[in-house]
């Protein structure tokens, strides 16, 4: 983000945004069929943005109809590399033009902050676009080693129709995890944004369609999930759902799969990762800072958060002063302000519910040692505090479930391996980090932990190169790097005979 960006200058920049709000089908915006739509709150303050098309599973089959016309007739898979190449790197080259449009839009959509969105979210969409368009001409496929008689290739092919569920807390960037490979690979997709979030993916499909991408290629249906996205996990003509949410909701997509056409799911779903510190950490300020904001960045609404901070006993004390330290100078408040470090949750069934999970803790008997209340309730939006709950046993409902907000849930273990039995003792396996100076110790514990990601002497960290994903409920399959490729393609086997 410029630093000449001030929080006047967004201010006005935000009033003056138009918002797109109707379905992109076919090269087109299109209300939804019956004409119905829903309210886009902003959660910085309560207010109505837009009202967004509604779309139901007429308008679905309408998308996936467009994109399957699209796949079908060769417009984007059968051109040339290095073509599909140049358009999505001009795809990518348009967002970098309206980042700050684009950054506004998740700021005042999903209420995280706007130095999180200018700097974080809209960067990654473009480094992750960048990365797979670079990709399409530079992965080749294979010739396996048959007898001299035969010439057998093993070829990569696009799967059709993807349809894409995403959910609303990173809102482009998960959406671009999907739609980057996907479109790289040469498939046909439909979009299902989060209710809560649908402004950038709509505004990114028509930069997509400016950029070239050809129409019905890429389309988005925004809509609610019993809705929208029941209808694109059902239908007969999708050949794949990638979808990040809920494991509850993934769950459904098995079914909706198993209940129609079988089609291929990839599902990246929630987590509870132990975030281990032990006594003998290679640094307790890095420690704390990364533990703190391992739970307090974007809110505490991040798949991978460390909700559970596994501590041995001795340091327990001294880390939660360090950690309360932290947290007590975090800047709350107005997500457009260049200054805030942390804003509003999403939505009030959001807000109720991490509310909710912080009275359970209480009731349970865990310890409150900093935070736990609703602050700025003056503006009309939803706020709340850093939480730090201390005395927390595994079983308890704070650390077993997943809150999406910033509620840290404070477990200590005596040796390392009371560490790894609590932090695999989840439904979850999505990722987990261990601090000691003993490498030893560091590499046994990141091969007992079962989760996708382990993270040692550091936190939340990777990048566009490393695959992302989980372990257990956590789900399966993979974004990011070449191996999120193999989700949205078939391989096929051409065996040549030769006389
Ligand atoms: P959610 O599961 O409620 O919704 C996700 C998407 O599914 C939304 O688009 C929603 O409309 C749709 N949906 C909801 N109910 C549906 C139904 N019955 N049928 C079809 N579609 C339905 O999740 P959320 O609240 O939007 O997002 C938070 C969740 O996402 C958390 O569990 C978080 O861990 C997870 N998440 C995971 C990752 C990851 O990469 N593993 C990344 C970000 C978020």
């Amino acid at each position: 983000m410029s630093a000449a960006l001030s929080l006047e200058s967004l201010k006005a920049q935000a009033e003056r945004l138009s918002f797109r709000s109707q379905a992109f089908i076919d090269g087109r915006f299109v209300d939804a069929a019956d004409g119905r739509t829903f309210e886009c709150i902003s959660p910085i303050d309560g207010r109505v943005l837009a009202k967004v098309a509604a779309c139901d599973a007429a308008d679905v089959d309408r998308a996936v109809t467009a994109a399957r016309r699209a796949f079908e007739d060769g417009r984007w898979r059968n051109k040339a590399p290095g073509e599909r190449k140049r358009i999505l790197l001009r795809f990518a080259e348009l967002i970098e033009q309206h980042a700050t449009e684009l950054a506004l839009l998740e700021t005042l959509d999903m209420g995280k902050p706007i130095r999180d969105s200018a700097n974080i979210d809209i960067p990654a969409v473009i480094k992750c676009i960048r990365w797979y368009a670079e990709a399409i001409d530079k992965v080749y496929d294979e010739i396996a080693p048959t007898p001299p008689d035969a010439l057998a290739m093993i070829t990569r092919e696009p799967l059709g129709v993807v349809g894409a569920v995403v959910p609303w807390n990173f809102p482009l960037l998960m959406a671009a995890w999907k739609i980057a490979p996907a479109l790289a690979t040469g498939n046909s997709m439909v979009v299902k944004p989060a209710e809560q979030s649908p402004l950038s993916a709509i505004r990114a499909a028509e930069l997509a369609s400016e950029a070239g991408v050809p129409d019905g290629v890429l389309n988005v249906v925004p809509g609610f999930g019993e809705t929208a996205g029941q209808a694109l996990g059902r239908h007969m003509d999708v050949d794949c759902i990638a979808f990040t949410g809920s494991a509850e909701v993934g769950k459904y997509f098995l079914r909706y799969a198993g209940e129609s056409n079988m089609k291929r799911v990839s599902l990246e779903c929630g987590g509870k990762t132990p975030n281990i510190v032990m006594a003998d950490a290679p640094d307790l300020d890095a420690a704390a800072t990364a533990a703190a904001w391992g739970i307090f960045f974007n809110q505490g609404e991040v798949c991978n958060a460390g909700s559970r901070l596994l501590v041995e006993e001795p340091i327990k004390d001294v880390l939660l002063e360090k950690i309360a330290a932290v947290a007590k100078k975090i800047r709350i408040g107005d997500p457009l302000d260049p200054a805030t470090q942390m804003g509003a949750i999403v939505d009030d069934t959001q807000l109720e519910r991490i509310l909710g999970y912080i009275e359970e803790g209480r009731k349970e008997g865990a310890r409150l040692a900093l935070g736990g209340r609703r602050i700025l309730s003056e503006t009309g939006g939803y706020y709340v505090e850093p939480t730090v709950f201390d005395n927390v046993a595994n079983d308890m409902k704070i650390a077993q479930e997943e809150i999406f907000g910033p509620v840290l849930a404070t477990i200590t273990f005596k040796d390392p391996d009371e560490a790894i039995r609590i932090g695999n003792d989840t439904i979850f396996g999505l990722a987990a980090a261990v601090w000691t100076r003993d490498i030893n110790k560091a590499l046994r514990a990141a091969r007992a932990l079962r989760a996708g990601s382990v993270w040692i002497n550091c936190f939340d960290a990777g990048d566009i190169t490393t695959p992302f994903g989980g372990f257990k409920q956590s789900g399966f399959g993979r974004d990011k790097s070449l191996h999120a490729m193999e989700k949205y393609t078939e391989i096929k086997t051409t065996w040549i005979q030769i006389d």
